[in-house]
């Protein structure tokens, strides 16, 4: 038998101390990390918040008043950044759905979206989604960027009534067709607030573009997107 190379053994000895692995490589990580700090020097940020606009920004203004935006990494196919999304996503992790919230919030804190919006306003599932998945990411990833940039997450000013199909496969004019009529806004709750939609990932923009275009119609006074990931080859 091949010995076995001293970083398992070190990492083996650190797992009795630090009982969480990192998500991406497995290496032990304290127990409020979920990727250790080589993986998430690695992982790709946009740094849209070191620019005065950015593909998404100019992506959603095209078709609808969207007063700013921003994402924290580039979606990239087979790559941790599409691990993380699908773990928090499909396997019910909501701490780390948490965790990504505020790693994003830590890059926004400069921009002082505090004194520009009012709330942070998830994107909704279907009640029938909900039960089946048992939380919605968006909520708990709004629940981490609240926590560090302080505006607060109202969860009822979007309500959904309608699902949509999965969107990979889809043109913007598909999803935007299949996505119309699918919010409800509380409207009373809305009127004369700036708000931000908060999304896992953008990648025709449809979804955020109908959310706030709802917000707008309902008398919102100026609208925002922050999402995880941005998918730039769409
Ligand atoms: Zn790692």
């Amino acid at each position: 038998m091949q010995p076995l190379p001293v970083s398992v053994y070190i990492r083996d000895f650190l797992h009795l101390f630090l009982p969480n692995s990192c998500l991406i490589c497995r290496y032990p990580v304290q127990k409020d990390q979920a990727i250790c700090s080589l993986c998430h020097a690695e992982l790709p940020f946009t740094n849209f918040w070191e620019r005065a606009t950015n593909p998404l920004l100019e992506q959603l203004q095209a078709r609808t008043p969207c007063a700013y935006a921003s994402a924290c990494f580039y979606f990239i196919k087979k790559s941790p950044i599409q691990q993380i999304l699908h773990e928090i996503k499909y396997r019910t992790d909501k701490d780390l759905a948490y965790i990504m919230g505020r790693t994003f919030a830590e890059k926004l804190l400069p921009e002082g979206l505090k004194h520009k919006f009012d709330a942070l306003t998830p994107v909704p599932l279907s009640a029938q989604k909900l039960k089946k998945r048992g939380f919605n990411q968006s909520v708990e990833i709004a629940n981490g960027l609240s926590s560090v940039l302080d505006i607060p997450v109202e969860t009822h000013l979007l309500d959904r009534i309608k699902d949509g199909k999965s969107q990979t496969s889809k043109s913007r004019s598909d999803r935007y067709y299949q996505l119309n009529g699918a919010f409800v806004v509380d409207e009373k709750n809305v009127r004369s607030r700036s708000l931000l939609v908060v999304d896992d990932v953008s990648t025709t923009g449809a979804t955020a573009e109908i959310c706030m275009s709802e917000l707008l119609n309902a008398g919102a006074n100026s609208c925002g997107l922050l999402c995880l990931a941005y998918r730039a080859d769409f």
